[in-house]
C-alpha cells in the first residue's frame, strides 16, 4: 500500500499544507493526478491534487482516510508545473492550492467519448462474462461508443481497458473540441528587413546556445516586432517545441490572431476571457495532448500545459495587465523567466515603450537589449502638441482645438478615417450644484458620479451603482444642477455636432459589454462603415487600419493627475501607443495631442517619439523618490465596514511593524487613508513599506502579519498585500 501527499482544492491559507491519504490497492496514482478525497469532520468529498507519493509515513494507519476516486487516469499537472506552483506560492504570498488551480482550467463537462473497434488480436479467447458481452456487442459493427456500453452494462471501463491492453479492442478518443479557430488563410511571410535580421540572429543564437537570459526588443510601433515573434516561433516549432505568445487582453483582436494562423494554421490556439469555460478547457486539453504548438492569450496563457516549452513571448511587456491583481498576484514576465529556468525556454519581451524597470534591467545587462528603430514602411506621422490653455485664451471653449478641427475636416473630405482618443467613458465626469457647489458622489464609495446620457443615470465607475439624477440639489434645494468634464459619450455627441454628416463609432466598456462587441465595432470601422472611431484605451493598441490618417488625443494629461508614481510612465506609454495608430500605411498621417501641460516631459517626449529622453528623466525621478527599480514598494491594505475599527486594526499592525524595525532598515509610510477612502461601503487604510531587496521586504511584512494575527482579533478587516502595485487607488 502507498500514501499520497495531497493539496486540497481549498485555497484558504489555513489549510495550505499537504494532507496524507491512503491509496487503495487497486488504484493507480501518479503525482500530478486529480483525485477525490473525503475531507474534514463531515468527510465532504472534495478535489485534491497529488503532490507526493510515499511508501511509508509516520502517522498511525487508522488515522488516515482513503482516496475515493481519481478524476482521470492521467496527471493534470506535471512535476515541472508543480515546482512552478511552489515557487509562485513563496514569491506571491498565497496558498499552493491557488497556484495549482490557476494552472488548471475550470473543469467542465467534456464532450468526451471513446470509439471502440476490434483490434489485431480479436481471435484470442476471453474468460470472463462481461468481456464476452462486450465482444458480442461489437459483432457486425464498425465501432461501438463506450458510452453506449456503459448505458447497457453499467461501468465497464475496467473490462474494456483489459481488452484494449490485450489488443482485442482498439480505443480511440472521439472528443469534440470547442473553440478551435476557423477561417484560416495561409499567407506568404515577408522577407525580414536588415534590422529584423539582426534581432532574429540574437534570438536564434540564444535558442541554439540555450541561453535563457531574457531578450528585450525595443521597437517603435510598426517596426515589425510581430514579424520577429512569428519567425522566433517558427524556429521553436522546427525544433519540436512549443511557444506561448502573450498579448494584453485588449489587443487580442481578430487581426492579431489572423497573423498567427496565417503562418501556423490550426496548430495555433487562442485563450481569453471572452471564451466560454468549455472552449478554454478544450483548448487547454489540446495543448496537453500535443495537438497545438502555439497558444496566444493574455497572462493566463502562461499556464498552457506545454511540456516541451521553447519560448514565451511577451508583447507590449509594459502593460499593467501582465500583473495579476487577484490571488495569486503574479507577474507574467517573472513567471516567464521562471519557466525559462524550469524548461530552458527563452523569454522575449517586446515594446515600443518598455517599462522603466525593464529597460533599466536591459541597460544593466540583466536582459539582452535589441532595437528596431525604424518603421517598416519608413513613414512617420506629423505629431503636434496643442496647448489647450491658449485655445481657451483665444476664446475656443470647444473640446476641439482649431488644429484638430481643421485636420478632421481635411481627413473627412479626403475620405480618410480618424481616431479620437479619450481615456474616460460616460458623458460628464462630475455633476454638481451651481448654487452651493455640492458634488454628487456615490454614497457607497468616496467617488464622484459620472453621468451617462443614454441611460440618463448617474453611475459609479467603482462599484457599478446607478441612480437617477436628482432634479433638485440634495443640499440646498437649488434646481441648477450642472454637468462638468467630458467622457467618450459626450465626445461622440460633440463630434457629430461639429462635423455634421460624419459617421461615428464609439468603443469603450459601455459599448463592448456584449460578447463579440469589440470585433463588431472594429470590423465595421475596418469596412469603413464609419469615419471616426472614438474610444478609451481599448483602442490604443494592436489596431492596424490603413485608412486612418488622423489621430486626435483629446486630453493627454488626464492620466498625469492620478497621484501615482507611475503616472508619467503611463502617460508616455499611452500617448505613444495611440499616436502609433496613425500613418500605418503609405499615408503619412497626423497626430494632434491636446493638453494643458505641454511642457510635461512625458507628453513632450511622447510627441517626439523619444523613448531615451523620457527614460533618462524618469529614472532620475525614481531614484530621487525611492521607487522601482531602485526600491520595492509593498502596499498593505486594510478594508473594514467600521471606520474606527479599521483604523484601530491597522494601527495595531503598524505597532508590530515598528517593533520589528528597530534599526529603521525598512521605510514605513502611514497608516493613511487610501486615495479612495471608502469603496463599496468599506473603509480603506494603507501602510506602504519600502526596501531595496524584494525578498527581505516580503519576509519582513509577512512575519509581522503573522505576529499581528497571533496577537489579537483579525476578523474585522480584510487585509490585502501588493508588491509593487499597478496603482494605489
Ligand atoms: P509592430 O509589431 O512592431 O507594431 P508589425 O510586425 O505589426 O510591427 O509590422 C508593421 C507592418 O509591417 C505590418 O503590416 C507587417 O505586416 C509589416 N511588415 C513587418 N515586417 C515586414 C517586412 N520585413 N517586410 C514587409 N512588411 C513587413
Ligand atoms: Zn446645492
Ligand atoms: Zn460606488
Amino acid at each position: 500500500m502507498g500514501y499520497a501527499g495531497i493539496i486540497t482544492e481549498n485555497t484558504n491559507t489555513n489549510v495550505d499544507r499537504l494532507f496524507t491519504y491512503k491509496i487503495p490497492d487497486d488504484m493507480k496514482i501518479k503525482e500530478g493526478m486529480c483525485v477525490k478525497i473525503p475531507f474534514g469532520k463531515g468527510n465532504k468529498i472534495i478535489r485534491g491534487y497529488v503532490a507526493e507519493i510515499y511508501d511509508t509515513v509516520n502517522i498511525e494507519d487508522e488515522k488516515l482516510k482513503y482516496i475515493v476516486d481519481t478524476e482521470s487516469g492521467e496527471e493534470v499537472i506535471s512535476q515541472k508545473r508543480m515546482s512552478l506552483a511552489l515557487w509562485m506560492k513563496n514569491k506571491y504570498y498565497c496558498s499552493l492550492s491557488s497556484c495549482v488551480q490557476c494552472m488548471l482550467p475550470k473543469k467542465v463537462n467534456e464532450k468526451l467519448d471513446y470509439r471502440l473497434s476490434l483490434g489485431e488480436n480479436t481471435g484470442i479467447k476471453v474468460k470472463g462474462e462481461k468481456q464476452k458481452q462486450i465482444l458480442s456487442e461489437m459483432e457486425g459493427k464498425e465501432f461501438v461508443l463506450l458510452s453506449t456500453l456503459k448505458e447497457k452494462y453499467g461501468n465497464v471501463s475496467q473490462t474494456v481497458e483489459s481488452l484494449v491492453k490485450r489488443g482485442i479492442l482498439v480505443k480511440e478518443d472521439v472528443r469534440k473540441y470547442r473553440g478551435n479557430i476557423k477561417d484560416i488563410v495561409k499567407k506568404t511571410p515577408p522577407v525580414p528587413t536588415e534590422q529584423q535580421r539582426e534581432v532574429l540572429s540574437v534570438i536564434e543564437k540564444a535558442i541554439d546556445e540555450k541561453d535563457i537570459k531574457p531578450i528585450l526588443i525595443r521597437g517603435v510601433t510598426g517596426s515589425g516586432k510581430t514579424e520577429v515573434y512569428l519567425r522566433t516561433i517558427e524556429k521553436i516549432i522546427s525544433l519540436g517545441k512549443q511557444a506561448v505568445m502573450l498579448v494584453p487582453e485588449i489587443s487580442l483582436t481578430h487581426q492579431t490572431v489572423e497573423r498567427f494562423t496565417s503562418r501556423f494554421g490550426e496548430r495555433v490556439a487562442v485563450t481569453h476571457s471572452g471564451l466560454s469555460s468549455g472552449e478554454r478547457y478544450d483548448q487547454w486539453c489540446r495543448a496537453k495532448k500535443g495537438e497545438i504548438d502555439v497558444m496566444i492569450g493574455p497572462r493566463s496563457a502562461l499556464f498552457t500545459p506545454f511540456e516541451n516549452l521553447g519560448a514565451v513571448i511577451v508583447d507590449e511587456e509594459h502593460e499593467h495587465t501582465y500583473r495579476s491583481e487577484l490571488t495569486p498576484k503574479y507577474d507574467a514576465g517573472e513567471v516567464a523567466e521562471k519557466l525559462g529556468e524550469i524548461y530552458g525556454s527563452i523569454t522575449v519581451l517586446g515594446s515600443a515603450t518598455p517599462s522603466v524597470s525593464t529597460y533599466y534591467k536591459a541597460l544593466e545587462g540583466e536582459y539582452k537589449l535589441t532595437l528596431l528603430t525604424n518603421r517598416v514602411n519608413n513613414t512617420y506621422p506629423d505629431v503636434e502638441i496643442v496647448d489647450m490653455r491658449k485655445e481657451l485664451k483665444a476664446g475656443n471653449f470647444s473640446v476641439f482645438s482649431s488644429k484638430l478641427r481643421n485636420l478632421t475636416q481635411e481627413t473627412l473630405s479626403k475620405g480618410k478615417q480618424a481616431i479620437f482618443f479619450l481615456n474616460r467613458r460616460g458623458y460628464s465626469s462630475f455633476v454638481s450644484c451651481r448654487s452651493c457647489g455640492f458634488v454628487l458622489r456615490c454614497d457607497r464609495c468616496d467617488v464622484n458620479y459620472t453621468y451617462h446620457l443614454k441611460s440618463g443615470t448617474l453611475s459609479c465607475h467603482y462599484c457599478g451603482r446607478n441612480t437617477a439624477v436628482p432634479t433638485l440639489c440634495p443640499v440646498c434645494g437649488s434646481k441648477y444642477i450642472k454637468y462638468f468634464g467630458i467622457g467618450t459619450e459626450k465626445l461622440a455627441e460633440e463630434t457629430l455636432k461639429n462635423f455634421p454628416g460624419c459617421r461615428v463609432l464609439r468603443m469603450d466598456t459601455d459599448t463592448t459589454s456584449v460578447k463579440g462587441g469589440h470585433k463588431k465595432i472594429l470590423d465595421a470601422f475596418a469596412k469603413k462603415e464609419a469615419d471616426i472611431l472614438i474610444g478609451t484605451q481599448m483602442i490604443s493598441k494592436g489596431l492596424d487600419f490603413p485608412d486612418v490618417s488622423l489621430v486626435g488625443i483629446v486630453a493627454a494629461d488626464m492620466s498625469l493627475n492620478g497621484g501615482d508614481y507611475k503616472a508619467s510612465e503611463n502617460t508616455f506609454q499611452l500617448v505613444n501607443q495611440v499616436a502609433g495608430r496613425a500613418g500605418r500605411a503609405e499615408d503619412k498621417g497626423n497626430v494632434v495631442i491636446q493638453t494643458y501641460s505641454p511642457d510635461n516631459y512625458s507628453i513632450a517626449c511622447a510627441a517626439k517619439n523619444d523613448y531615451t529622453a523620457f527614460y533618462e528623466q524618469e529614472i532620475l525621478f525614481r531614484k530621487q523618490m525611492g521607487y522601482l527599480p531602485f526600491v520595492n514598494v509593498f502596499r498593505v491594505l486594510f478594508e473594514g465596514k467600521d471606520q474606527s475599527e479599521t483604523i484601530r486594526q491597522i494601527r495595531r499592525f503598524h505597532g508590530i511593524l515598528l517593533h520589528y524595525n528597530k534599526k529603521g532598515k525598512f521605510s514605513l509610510y502611514g497608516p493613511n487613508p487610501c486615495n479612495i477612502e471608502k469603496l463599496n461601503n468599506k473603509y480603506r487604510w494603507q501602510i506602504i513599506v519600502k526596501y531595496s531587496l524584494e525578498e527581505n521586504l516580503r519576509n519582513y511584512v509577512l512575519y509581522c502579519l503573522e505576529k499581528y494575527k497571533e496577537e489579537g482579533n483579525t476578523s474585522t478587516c480584510n487585509i490585502s498585500l501588493y508588491m509593487n502595485p499597478n496603482n494605489m487607488i
